[in-house]
């Protein structure tokens, strides 16, 4: 007989009995002050998955010996649930972000799970916990799931028990800037035979040191780079875009494709699709290097640069040291002060607007 899969319809919930007072949304901090539940599901290897349980926000008891603990058999996902106009309360492309978290706690041998029935009991946490999502406009709850391997065994195996968890925290809109970044010709986030296609803790924590050093150096973000060529691969934790005029004469959006060494962002396919569906110019997923991009500056091709991910949709790159030179990219040409580029503008209104519920997409999914 086959073990239980989720199930969202034997979700149980204990309520607070200590209901937190919501925060002046204008101190809301990314990542720190959470809502007032969370969502815990848990596996064993001979039990299967155990009924979900909604319960009061707090610690997680957990085995000092576990695999997580040890080894980092650990993978997460960032989502967000916004308010709309009318008070509905949306999803975006949630799908997505489960597809992702089931490709990558495979790859850490942790068990699969019915997606469609996680997602109703993530659903739930934020109807429950909807009031902490501020009305006004570019607000939003962080969403976090975690998927654990909680057996205690030092075996290098794989974990036979494992929790998956949600909690979520209110989040202020996020203040549009240019950033200015570090392109680091020593550290690699990832590389060929890699996990870096995976939204795995393990690829994070080595990502801290460099990061720090360059935030040390004045700069915002890492642009991760890979191999003699210098492969642009991403921004510090977003996909990597650029507008061009690319060697062709052909006005180009470039990303860098899927080829294991990327982390496959729902915003990074988002963009893609909105800028095919302009069918304004060409769209490619495909390899870029550092001397290409600078060959493309001096020749006055370079028409935009921007991060792309969940926390800021987009985010334009004002400079990007390199070898021991600042190279000023152009934000707005029309604009000494734009914190946008034009295109950059325009995905990110286009997106916001479908994400908030201003226009209708299948992408936006009421909760
Ligand atoms: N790259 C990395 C390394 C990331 O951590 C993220 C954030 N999940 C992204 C890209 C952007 O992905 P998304 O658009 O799904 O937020």
């Amino acid at each position: 007989m086959a073990l239980p899969d989720i199930d969202a319809s034997k979700l149980t919930t204990q309520r607070t009995t200590a209901p937190k007072e919501l925060a002046d949304p204008k101190t809301l901090k990314f990542g720190k002050g959470f809502t007032d539940h969370m969502l815990c599901i848990r596996y064993t290897e001979d039990g299967g998955w155990e009924a979900p349980e909604i319960k009061p926000y707090g610690p997680l008891e957990i085995d000092p010996a576990a695999y997580v603990l040890n080894y980092s058999v650990e993978a997460f996902e960032g989502m967000k649930a916004y308010r709309a106009a009318d008070g509905s309360v949306r999803l975006f492309r949630p799908e997505m972000n489960m597809k992702r978290l089931a490709t990558s706690t495979q790859r850490l041998m942790l068990p699969a799970f019915d997606q469609e029935q996680f997602l109703l009991c993530i659903k739930e946490l934020v109807r429950l916990d909807e009031r902490f999502i501020p009305n006004e406009h570019g607000y939003s709850m962080y969403i976090r799931p975690n998927f654990i391997g909680t057996e205690p065994n030092l075996n290098l195996q794989y974990s036979r028990e494992a929790l998956l968890y949600v909690y979520m925290a209110p989040v202020g809109p996020y203040f549009p800037r240019t950033v200015k970044l570090l392109a680091s010709t020593t550290d690699a986030r990832a590389w060929p035979g890699g996990v870096g296609s995976f939204k795995v803790g393990g690829n994070y924590a080595p990502a801290l040191r460099p990061t720090m050093d360059v935030i040390k150096a004045g700069y915002d973000q890492i642009l991760w780079l890979l191999g003699d060529d210098h492969y642009v691969t991403e921004v510090g934790t977003m996909n990597f875009f650029l507008f061009w005029t690319n060697a062709d004469g052909e006005k180009e959006l470039v990303t860098a494709p899927l080829d294991g060494i990327i982390l496959p962002g729902v915003t990074r396919d988002s963009l893609l699709a909105l800028a095919r569906g302009w069918g304004e110019f060409k769209v490619s997923e495909r390899k870029v290097t550092m001397p290409e991009l600078v060959e493309a500056l001096a020749e006055g091709r370079l028409h935009e640069a921007f991060g792309a991910g969940t926390a800021c949709v987009v985010c334009s790159i004002s400079t990007v040291l390199y070898k021991g030179v600042d190279y000023l990219v152009p934000v707005d040409p029309a604009d000494a002060d734009a914190v946008y580029g034009p295109l950059a503008r325009r995905l990110h209104r286009e997106l916001l607007d479908i994400q908030y519920g201003k226009t209708p997409s299948p992408w936006s999914v009421q909760v």
